[in-house]
């Protein structure tokens, strides 16, 4: 087999394995994996129990740290956004969004992606490939390395650690699922991050068998779904994944995810003037919501590159809410965070100088 080259990749077992083929003792395992997600160590010589013989043989087969920060910036609202360049020389981008002493980190599960929205400027980097789970799992340790660097306190008064994980960075996190799954569940395990799964948000933009798949192999996390729109034609339009498997077909996956995890899903609704953020729209959203146990998360359009596509008027946002309210469909808006460094929703996008994206 072929291994994986950053360590944090490696499930338990896979490491265990490892250090068999190399005649090492298998606890070892759990040491080092405390080392990596409990301690959180940056080099290998500060796992101190770990005999320097056996240090060097990691070393030689695996990375430890697999991104490198190009630049971080800091918004007005505290929201930080990294840039952070991968082993191969791509870049992908990571945002924490602090609220309230909760800390969420935004992951990026792909270098670029796929699916191609209209309204995103994802899209128009394309799609490199998948990460794998010990670059997605540094975005989050990355975080956390920041977190307490710049002594930066929970509501306790202990160093903050990274809260929340919404797999709504770029690239389409259900394309990635093997990965995925390796991530939410080294962060769901009680010996290392210990995170609850309510507090990991895998976020798709409708990918319909790997929603079956998801709810088959239990991963830790709840589903959100980038609905955007009501109708099949529109939305078909600006999100070719719709093509493929249509709104009728999303909400088959849904009624069953619903159905055999017991959970609600989150259905993201991007408003745009005119189109999405209409009472008519409103009123297809309260049809499609009222039967299913499913809350709304509103987001009003950040700037894109599409010149045609408008955020709607805080009148009209109003009044979307309010209609969607009356029906007693549980609907929160966004705020938007990061907008003036380009962190926001849809606005992950990795420029090169001198190149438009
Ligand atoms: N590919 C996954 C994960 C990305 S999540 C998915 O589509 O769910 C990114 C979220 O931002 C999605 O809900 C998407 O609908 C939303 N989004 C994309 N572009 C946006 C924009 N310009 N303004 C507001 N939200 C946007």
């Amino acid at each position: 087999m072929e291994w994986p080259r950053n360590i944090k990749t490696l499930t338990t077992d896979e490491l265990k394995a490892w250090l068999r083929d190399v005649n090492e003792k298998q606890y070892r395992a759990d040491q080092i994996q405390k080392w990596l997600f409990c301690q959180q160590v940056r080099n290998w010589d500060e796992m101190v129990n770990v005999p320097p013989a056996l240090r060097e043989k990691l070393a030689e087969q695996f990375s430890l740290l697999a991104l490198k920060e190009d630049q971080h910036l800091v918004s007005v609202d505290g929201t930080v956004k990294w840039l952070f360049e991968t082993h191969d020389g791509h870049h992908i981008e990571t945002v924490m969004i602090p609220a309230n002493g909760r800390y969420s980190v935004c992951v990026s599960t792909q270098i670029g992606c796929a699916q191609n929205c209209a309204f995103c400027r994802t899209a128009k980097m394309g799609f490199t490939r998948n990460l794998e789970a010990g670059e997605i799992l540094e975005e989050i340790l990355s975080v956390n390395w920041y977190l307490k660097d710049n002594g930066l306190l929970d509501e306790e008064g202990n160093i903050a650690q990274v809260t929340n994980i919404i797999f709504m960075g770029m690239g389409e996190p259900l394309n990635n699922l093997e990965q995925v799954h390796r991530v939410c569940c080294t962060l769901h395990n009680q010996k290392l991050f210990n995170m609850g799964a309510k507090r990991m948000t895998v976020s798709t933009s409708g990918v319909v068998p790997k929603i079956k798949e998801l709810v088959d192999r239990n991963t830790p996390c709840c589903l959100a779904v980038s609905l955007n729109s009501t109708n099949n034609e529109y939305r078909s339009s600006v999100m070719p994944v719709n093509r493929v498997w249509p709104i009728e077909k999303l909400l088959e996956a849904v009624d069953e995810y619903i159905r055999r995890t017991d959970n609600y899903v989150t259905f993201e609704f991007v408003l745009i003037q005119g189109i999405t953020c209409t009472p008519k729209a409103a009123k297809e959203l309260i049809r499609i919501c009222a039967p299913r146990r499913v809350k709304v998360n509103a987001i009003v359009l950040n700037d894109g590159d599409d010149p045609t596509l408008h955020a709607p008027t805080p009148e009209e946002v109003e009044d979307f809410l309010a209609a969607v309210r009356a029906a007693e469909i549980q609907i929160t808006i966004r705020n938007p965070r990061g907008r003036d460094i380009l962190a926001a929703c849809g606005q992950l996008a990795y420029k090169k100088e001198g190149k438009k994206c």
